[in-house]
């Protein structure tokens, strides 16, 4: 078995952070990725051979269950690249994607839209009080908002949460630091 075709020459080519597509029966890994700060495409209801050719176009990693796609032309001749994910665990899988990033420049964590993977933009308090719960602009200062749907994030218990999972992967020791909004900012 050939689980990577391509990928790892993907994760270490280039001086910007690995960007991926996402097949649909990977579903679950696209909001871990986006959380971590990749670039990750999700367009459910897209063929097969649309999503290979993305992938080589653009220069991502399809990530996806299915062997077929690895046997697809421009996959097995490397000019698109993908990885076929072990496991149906969406953990499992997010360790196997981590262990390829491993010497792979990284994105700062929480800068990306889990919802629509659009980009994040500090806001102060002020902006964020019509969209919050007031609880929550009572007890937060800094806010981000996603430039394209324009959903509210902030450091909650949901975000803490979301921070020990994350640690818990082995993403080697180049971490860059977190993006301002989140730095130095007791949570409620
Ligand atoms: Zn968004």
């Amino acid at each position: 078995m050939t689980p990577v075709r391509g990928a790892e020459a993907a994760a270490h080519a280039s001086g910007e952070p690995p960007r991926f597509v996402i097949d649909e029966n990977a579903a679950r890994l696209v909001r871990w990725l986006r959380l971590l700060g990749y670039d990750a495409l999700y367009l459910p209801g897209v063929g097969d051979a649309a999503l290979v050719e993305l992938a080589r176009e653009q220069g991502r990693i399809l990530l996806t269950r299915d062997r077929g796609i690895m046997a697809r032309r421009p996959v097995a001749r490397g000019e698109a690249r993908a990885l076929l994910l072990d496991s149906d665990d969406t953990w499992r899988q997010l360790e196997q994607v981590a262990s390829l990033l491993r010497e792979a420049p990284r994105p700062a964590p929480f800068t990306r839209c889990a919802a629509c993977n659009g980009l994040l933009e500090p806001r102060p308090v002020e902006a964020a009080r019509p969209h919050v719960p007031p609880f929550i602009a009572a007890t937060h200062r800094s806010f981000m908002q996603c430039a394209q749907c324009a959903r509210y994030y902030w450091r909650g218990s949901h975000w803490q949460r979301v921070t020990a999972r994350l640690a818990g992967l082995n993403l080697g020791a180049a971490h860059r630091p977190p993006a301002e909004p989140f730095r130095g900012e007791p949570s409620a």
